[in-house]
């Protein structure tokens, strides 16, 4: 596979009907973050962050292809889109990406960058685990809807850096180099993929670890739901759904993470 082209591509023409139809209106959901529920069903997940210094916003993962003229018109309120972070680099998370690279920098971590520039989680996903129905619904959507293709990667960013206000968290296991953004003050976590809260059908189920025929280590994403756990975020935003929030948000994580050490133990 070619590495994408490191040239900037031309701004995302689109009409406000069909960013409607796309994508519904910015919902605020903790102090400075806005998320945007994209696709038909409403289900993916791209959030916008204020920048602490009011230069704009973060986008943090970019949902479907057909969600980047949304995603620019959105980040136009908040004063522009400041730079793209990707929490993984799987199809329905990068769609957006390479049609955004248009007005900011696309950034994650070092060890999505194979992913991003490359197949998009591909090459080792094991779909043929999935029912009949399932993989050939999902291999329609992976091309045809959710994948906007290879993005260059301009940078990245790894634990212990912050962006606009956040603490970059490693949540690897689910995929390569998948990162959440952490704010310790007022508990708020965004976890990308970490866990899920929609089965393969795409119907709501309480927190569990990402099917196992997409992960590139369960074990490893199990351990990455516990680390979450131990945070004792408030409030949760995944990739789908969601948020996870009230009082028993930690209990959920512990739940879905199982018994994570003894897992890990095993190997
Ligand atoms: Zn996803």
């Amino acid at each position: 596979m070619t590495a994408p082209s490191a040239a900037r591509p031309a701004p995302v023409r689109s009409r406000p009907r069909l960013r409607k139809l796309s994508t519904a209106a910015p919902e605020p959901v903790a102090d400075g973050v806005w998320l945007l529920r994209g696709g038909l069903t409403r289900t993916m997940n791209v959030y916008l962050i204020e920048e602490t210094d009011g230069s704009g916003v973060t986008v943090y993962d970019t949902g479907e292809k057909g969600m980047a003229g949304a995603i620019v018109g959105a980040a136009r309120r908040f004063g522009g889109l400041t730079r793209v972070v990707l929490g993984h680099a799987d199809t329905d998370h990068r769609g957006s990406a390479p049609a955004l690279r248009a007005y900011a920098d696309v950034l994650c971590h070092p060890d999505a960058v194979v992913q991003a520039e490359g197949s998009g989680g591909r090459d080792y996903w094991r779909m043929d685990e999935l029912p009949v129905g399932v993989r050939l619904l999902h291999g329609f959507t992976h091309r045809y809807v959710w994948d906007g293709g290879p993005v260059h990667i301009d940078g990245t960013v790894d634990e212990g850096d912050v962006i606009a206000g956040f603490d970059v968290i490693d949540l690897s296991g689910h995929a390569p180099g998948q990162i959440g953004l952490w704010r310790k003050h007022d508990r708020v976590a965004l976890v990308s993929d970490c866990f899920y809260m929609n089965d393969m059908y795409g119907r709501p189920q309480a927190p569990a670890p990402p099917l196992d025929p997409y992960n590139l280590d369960t074990a490893q994403a199990r351990r990455s739901i516990a680390k979450l756990a131990a945070l004792e975020p408030a409030i949760v935003l995944p990739g789908h759904l969601g948020p996870l929030t009230g009082p028993d948000v930690v209990a959920q994580l512990e739940a879905a993470a199982g018994d994570a050490t003894s897992v890990g133990a095993e190997l």
